[in-house]
């Protein structure tokens, strides 16, 4: 059976090898040994100033809206994993959304300005499959109407834009390391600030306010990881760069075989260097779509519908209308994508596709 991801497993030995290590600590949590260590490598490969690990890439998200977003509109995508919507809801704060331009898949900076009114506090925009936002002009507009921007960069882990990781844009950006992203501690995540005082913030922010034993600087969340979980991450990070270029192998057969002239395939913002996360296709219609997946079904392939349906028509939010969301919603399709796909499959997923 075909997934569109493949969870990818370090060596078993090597995963012992770093729980070895946690059991002559005996200190599985709370910011152990391992935890800094995955901190510290981290930083450097991702060539960041800062970075804080947590449990998950959805409490960073909630944290930075509890801290920023007020309870006020928070403009964002319909066009994006639904935890960056429901994060929006769950900290109480109103998500107005604003439409996809719809080759980049990202939110369409030129319409934001029109959606901005007094309630409005931030902007928490989705650098979707590794694709950057116009971060430039988002910033701009940011300062103009003096909101803080928060990026969902969930599936960025190595992106960099113009020369620097992409991770360092926005007053906020968190990542996911779920087992289904690119680089992974089974569950976990991060955030990135790169303002001193709000990192402070969110630092106590995600261990429930402590400062020290004794004392609280304020309201907190648990958004810690364990040693287990950083055990994993300092397994899998020595593979990344083999995992990168087998993956870019699997996009440049899928860009070479599949028939570009009928479908469409996500626009990478200029100046990216791109993590060959996800491969999406976009087809010409939903019925089109459903034969696809019928086909590839039959053959034990599971492409998924990613990200479906558009956000804006979910049942807790207020049900404005995306006319490009809910179409490229409606037609977008994420074909298997990791490191070991065999060529044969790649070969029979584009001649199903190009067939229809
Ligand atoms: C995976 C994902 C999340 C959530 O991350 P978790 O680590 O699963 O909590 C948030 N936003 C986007 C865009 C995602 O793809």
């Amino acid at each position: 059976m075909i997934n569109v991801t493949k969870t990818f497993f370090p060596p078993l030995d090597e995963y012992t090898k770093q729980l070895e290590r946690i059991w002559k600590n005996k200190w599985l949590t709370n910011r152990g040994q391992l935890v800094f260590e995955l901190e510290e490598k981290l930083k450097e490969y991702l060539g960041v100033s800062n970075i804080l690990i947590t449990n998950n890439g959805t409490i960073p998200l909630q944290i930075a809206l509890k801290l920023l977003g007020n309870g006020g509109e928070i403009i964002t995508t319909p066009f994006s994993y639904v935890a960056t919507t429901a994060a929006i809801v769950w900290e109480n704060c109103t998500p107005v959304f604003v439409d996809i331009h719809p080759e980049y898949l990202t939110i369409d900076e030129s319409l934001i300005e029109a959606a901005i009114t007094p309630k409005t506090t931030c902007i928490l925009a989705t650098h979707v499959f590794g694709n950057p936002c116009n971060v430039g002009e988002i910033d701009r507009i940011a300062k103009k109407y003096n909101l803080k921007v928060i990026y969902d960069a969930a599936h960025c882990f190595g992106v960099k834009y113009n020369g620097k990781s992409i991770f360092e844009y926005g007053d906020v950006s968190t990542c996911s390391f779920h087992a289904t992203k690119l680089f992974h501690t089974g569950e976990g995540g991060a955030i990135f600030c790169k303002d001193k005082g709000l990192r402070h913030k969110i630092f106590y922010s995600h261990n429930f306010g402590h400062n020290g034993p004794l004392a609280f600087h304020g309201l907190g969340i648990n958004a810690k990881i364990s040693d287990l979980q950083a055990a994993m991450g300092l397994s899998v990070l020595p593979y990344l760069n083999k995992i990168l270029t087998e993956r870019k192998k699997v996009v440049d057969y899928y860009n070479n075989h599949l028939n570009l002239s009928k479908i469409q395939v996500l626009k990478i913002r200029e100046n990216t260097n791109w993590n060959y996360s996800y491969y999406p296709v976009i087809l010409e219609s939903e019925s089109t779509l459903l034969n696809v997946e019928e086909i590839l079904n039959e053959n034990q392939i599971f492409p998924r519908r990613y990200f479906y349906p558009s956000l804006n028509t979910i049942e807790y939010t207020n049900g404005q209308k995306m006319p490009i969301s809910e179409s490229i919603a409606s037609r977008i399709l994420c074909l298997p994508l990791y490191d070991c796909l065999n060529e044969a499959t790649i070969f029979t997923i584009c001649n199903h596709i190009n067939k229809e």
